[in-house]
């Protein structure tokens, strides 16, 4: 038989369309020994009740437990909440604080307790919030035992996705948010080309798995306005004396 009449055997392009996608890394290699080695980063130390952690030895520390002389007043001048003890806490009425310097795709460590003995209910119990960019209000609520709109509880993304789980502590003791964060991007005729993400640890318990932020979280369904790349970190002043500790970020490299 003239194996050039045979018809089994697919075309050529048929033969290049079915070639495997490429594995090689970035870089070029696979196993190169040559290729750039990460940064060593010491890591930290976890936080008790009593003793707040240390951060990992390439963090850049918001609170280092004497000042807030990283943060400001939204309103102008200084941050006017009250530090004592190794932490600090809202003041009621003297507005939302913020980083003086600006943070774009971050991972962020935050420690927080809400007042013992609680006081309120739903969303005036312990209420507060950690905003990305002073604009994506991760919610911070006193969510023990004390029910509210699902959206609106602690670890919610405010007004947009419920935390997976209720992972809340009981008021006064310290909790932890783990946040991995992706800032938006806008091309040059200022038109969203990637939302923003939030993943998100309550307590070491997973409440926000890569979710899509919808826009702005302040007042309901907020679309997206184009915003440089970095803008500080918030923190809201809901008129309720939560304390914080132990704030950290590590900036997310570009790749
Ligand atoms: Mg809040």
């Amino acid at each position: 038989m003239n194996v050039t009449s045979c018809t089994h055997q697919a075309p050529t392009s048929e033969v290049q369309q079915q070639a495997p996608p490429s594995v090689l890394p970035p870089w070029g290699v696979q196993h190169d020994r040559n290729a750039p080695q990460p940064p060593v980063v010491t890591p930290g130390e976890p936080s008790t009740q009593t003793q707040a952690g240390k951060p990992p030895s390439d963090a850049i520390v918001l609170f280092n437990g004497k000042d807030l002389s990283n943060w400001e007043s939204v309103n102008g001048g200084p941050a006017e909440w009250k530090v004592e003890k190794g932490d600090f806490a809202t003041v009621p009425g003297k507005g939302d604080i913020r980083t003086k310097q600006a943070f774009g795709d971050c991972q962020l460590h935050v420690e927080w307790a809400s007042p013992n003995p609680p006081h309120g209910e739903d969303q005036d119990r312990g209420n507060s919030g950690v905003y990305l960019q002073s604009l994506y209000e991760v919610q911070v609520l006193d969510s023990y035992q004390s029910p509210t709109y699902p959206d609106g509880q602690a670890a919610a993304i405010y007004g947009q996705y419920a935390p997976l789980v209720n992972a809340c502590r009981p008021p006064g003791q310290w909790q932890s948010y783990d946040i991995v964060f992706h800032g938006p991007r806008f091309n040059a005729a200022g038109k969203l080309i990637r939302p923003a993400t939030y993943t998100l640890f309550h307590n070491d318990v997973l409440a926000q798995d890569h979710v899509t932020v919808l826009g702005r979280t302040d007042g309901e369904h907020e679309p997206y306005e184009q915003t440089p790349t970095k803008l500080p970190l918030k923190l809201q002043d809901h008129n309720h004396p939560v304390r914080f500790r132990n704030i950290w970020i590590r900036e997310i490299p570009e790749t």
